[in-house]
């Protein structure tokens, strides 16, 4: 309400009307703040939520310190050091690398598991 549509009262009414208003406003926008923070945390534990999910699903390919050998992980395998996750086919192609150059499965995680449930790449060139 603006003081045009008050100014017919008495300005105690009027200073009362405002008074009144104003502290509904500050109520509310307490409220807002309240959800809109809310909001932020419920939007960053999803994004957080996703990421996990979405590691989860990878693998990741390391050297070990000496970078002689290689071992691939399922993405979220707590051993795993690496932020790099890379897909089905990649870790297959480094578990399958000429011998003396082949990642090794981790043994804590069992990536093959994983890989067996991941089907391969059709080959579009292949004839059916
Ligand atoms: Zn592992």
């Amino acid at each position: 309400m603006n003081d045009f549509q008050s100014a017919e009262l008495p300005v105690e009414q009027r200073l009362a009307l405002h008074e009144g208003l104003l502290v509904w406003l500050e109520w509310q926008a307490r409220n807002e703040r309240n959800l809109i923070r809310r909001l932020r945390s419920d939007a960053a534990t999803e994004q957080q939520r996703r990421e996990v999910a979405h590691r989860g699903l990878g693998f990741t390919v390391e050297a070990d310190r000496a970078g002689l050998t290689w071992t691939v992980h399922r993405g979220d395998c707590g051993f795993a050091t690496s932020d790099d996750v890379v897909d089905a086919p990649e870790a297959r192609a480094a578990l399958s690398r000429p011998d003396g150059e082949a990642a090794r499965p981790c043994e804590v995680c069992n990536p093959l598991a994983a890989l067996r449930d991941v089907p391969p790449p059709t080959d579009p060139w292949a004839s059916a």
